[in-house]
């Protein structure tokens, strides 16, 4: 097939085919504290640049990974001014104040009153494609809140789609009732949760799948009516557990009778905050004390990674579901495939250095918040595109070049001239500068993963948002002393009143729908800010970090999501069959 741009396939071809498997030095080396220095470039990976049609990367596996996450917001909500012209109020908006994109309310914003195409410009090849891209981004509108369709009484919801009744949920589909979680699919009356599942009634979960009325559960599967569950699979009525398959009545990992475990259950009442942090104290110095499996695959070939199910040959993955040839992925389910550095999106095909991409799309590179687009790079915001090249906010469109309108023949033509140009400055084949997201460092996900102070954030010209002080002199403070013991002490009445994070020190408040939810389930309130709670939860995955260890029963080296040294006892997979199951 005659190549459509064949200069710059000429230019690629000569950098592709004397690439050789070899070690490389990451470009941020001396920039980034949380740099590998070096790292490979291994003989796969020559095949899918070859494939995808790039040149290889210049940065390490982590600070592509940083890089990404800086595009993505799932933990932060601001009030902000509405930039449409004539509104002047204050909005919900991930977009922090501090940020100096053109920020859109989420009604406007979905709506045909703008038109995407009214910011296009002439792409000039011979100048810095980022410093052009800047200048478009500065003007074309970007979402406060970003939700997909059919999403009733869900305003505080961003990212996801079909969310009927959720509050502060970051990402998902087809849920019900859901309050503080992100990566939620498919459940129904959940409080606090990451990355779960088919869960039907469900208080603090983890990386869960397939469980009804289970309370603080982390890692388990098809379990019913638990508490207090780690990495147990198919167990009903067990309390404190960890490590069990197809278990009933166990009691912190012993077999009770029936009788026994209802006669114990029974004079346990997690409605009372004492109660409830004696056993939450327990439940963590029991999992501790047992050993884990280093990381967690399940149903699958060929894989190394961490939370991974149903997938095939998969290398440097966590959180995926129905896989296949992925490398550098992180939370990718719904069948991704021959894939790589690809974060939180799902059902895409070839799809490279992308963030939040998917949704039915196939030939995308170096885009962020891209669904249902083909044969494009360097996009922001889009849907529905094919043939599209450093664009932003664009619906159902085709050969646009900086939003601007080209003929097919036209459009190859530029696109060539513009990606040899690139190339030759080493500008082609990297994902957006992180100073491109449109979200402040710190209220990104790669603040969770890779920490920086504020005089790091701006040293590296990102945005950081200081915290906005809430002025507490009209508020009713409850300190955490204040606090009944008891759920059914907790009134609706003090729902209006701020509590202060025991360990943040920050206000934060129970809604009544979630005050009748620790009623009827009986849990005693969390005693601190959901953004401190989700926090929590993300350390709970060694925020996504897989590294070297070694068994603690065999010894041998292998890789673990969890560290030795912070006191942890990983098993590798044999040891884990043998002496744990
Ligand atoms: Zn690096
Ligand atoms: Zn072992």
């Amino acid at each position: 097939m005659l190549s459509k741009t064949p200069q710059f396939d000429a230019l690629l071809d000569v950098i592709l085919e004397k690439l050789v498997p070899h070690m490389k030095e990451c470009r941020q080396r001396d920039i980034s504290q949380y740099c590998e220095g070096s790292f490979a470039i291994e003989a796969d990976d020559i095949d899918f640049y070859k494939m995808l049609r790039v040149p290889p990367p210049t940065l390490c596996p982590t600070c592509r990974h940083q890089r990404r996450l800086a595009f993505s917001n799932y933990s932060h909500i601001y009030k902000r001014k509405c930039d449409v012209s004539g509104h002047r109020e204050m909005m919900i908006s991930a977009v922090a104040p501090v940020m100096p994109w053109i920020t859109y309310d989420y009604d406007t914003y979905y709506s045909d009153v703008w038109d995407p195409r009214d910011y296009a410009r002439d792409a000039l090849p011979n100048d810095s494609f980022f410093s052009q891209f800047l200048e478009l981004e500065k003007v074309v509108p970007q979402p406060g809140v970003r939700r997909g369709a059919d999403s009733p009484n869900s305003d505080y919801s961003f990212y996801g789609k079909h969310m009927k009744d959720c509050y502060y949920v970051f990402g998902g589909r087809r849920n019900e009732d859901i309050m503080y979680g992100s990566s939620i699919y498919d459940c129904t009356h959940v409080v606090d949760a990451y990355y779960i599942r088919h869960i039907d009634v469900g208080y603090e979960h983890v990386g869960t799948h397939q469980m009804s009325k289970c309370f603080h559960a982390y890692f388990s599967s098809n379990c019913v009516e638990c508490d207090f569950v780690y990495d147990c699979r198919n167990c009903q009525n067990c309390f404190g557990c960890a490590n069990l398959r197809n278990k009933n009545y166990c009691w912190f990992n012993e077999q009770l009778s029936k009788e026994e475990y209802q006669k114990r259950r029974k004079e346990i009442d997690l409605g009372s905050q004492a109660t409830k942090l004696e056993y939450q104290k327990k439940f963590w110095n029991f999992v501790r004390s047992q050993p884990v499996c280093a990381t967690r695959v399940l149903q699958s070939v060929d894989v190394t990674g961490n939370d991974v199910r149903s997938s095939k040959n998969c290398h440097h993955v966590t959180q995926v579901e129905d896989g296949q040839n992925l490398k550098y992925c992180h939370f990718a389910i719904a069948g991704m495939v021959n894939s790589y550095d690809m974060g939180f999106g799902g059902k895409a095909e070839n799809i490279y250095d992308c963030q939040n991409t998917g949704t039915s799309s196939m030939n995308v590179r170096f885009s962020f918040a891209v669904k249902e687009t083909t044969e494009s790079d360097y996009l922001i915001s889009c849907s529905n595109c094919t043939h599209c090249f450093g664009c932003i906010g664009l619906k159902n469109a085709s050969y646009m070049i900086f939003n601007k309108q080209y003929t097919e023949e036209e459009y190859f033509k530029k696109v060539d001239e513009i990606k040899s140009a690139m190339l030759a400055r080493e500008e082609y084949g990297e994902f957006f500068p992180m100073s491109f997201s449109c979200y402040a460092y710190n209220s990104s996900l790669a603040q969770f993963l890779f920490p920086m102070e504020k005089s790091e954030v701006l040293a590296q010209t990102l945005y950081f948002q200081d915290e906005t002080d809430v002025d507490l002199s009209n508020l009713q403070i409850l300190n955490p002393n204040d606090l009944p013991d008891a759920i059914e002490d907790f009134t609706e009445e003090m729902c209006s009143k701020a509590i202060i994070g025991e360990d943040s020190g920050k206000p934060y408040r129970i809604t009544t729908r979630e005050l009748e939810f620790y009623k009827r389930y009986k849990i005693a309130l969390p005693l601190d800010t959901p953004l401190e709670r989700t926090k929590r939860r993300f350390a709970l995955l060694n925020n996504f970090r897989i590294e070297k260890d070694h068994c603690a029963s065999c010894g041998k080296e292998i890789d673990s999501a969890y560290r030795s040294s912070d006191g942890w006892r990983p098993y590798c997979e044999s040891c884990y069959q043998i002496e744990i199951l």
